[in-house]
């Protein structure tokens, strides 16, 4: 099946958009998700990955992921109490 939207089922996609944040003296960024959990040793770890966008270009619908999803899977697994 080919890529579509969750909300109308439209093919027209507008994949892979990066989501832009502004930080620190206006400079850009991805904006991105973290996860953190508390460590063996009572430290406090987490794990960033960049949010992707598909535009639907039919509805407007954006439908959100991480590209890196089975490293924070990984990371969950291994630090989550
Ligand atoms: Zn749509």
């Amino acid at each position: 099946m080919k890529p579509h939207c969750s909300n109308c089922q439209s093919e027209k996609l507008i994949p892979n958009v990066k989501i832009i944040d502004f930080t620190h003296m206006n400079i850009k960024s991805n904006l991105k998700l973290e996860i953190v959990e508390t460590s063996d040793n009572q430290f406090k770890v987490s794990k960033t990955e960049s949010i992707i966008g598909n535009i639907c270009g039919e509805c407007g619908h954006v439908d959100l992921h991480v590209d890196n999803f089975q490293a924070l899977w990984e990371f969950y697994l291994k630090n989550k109490k």
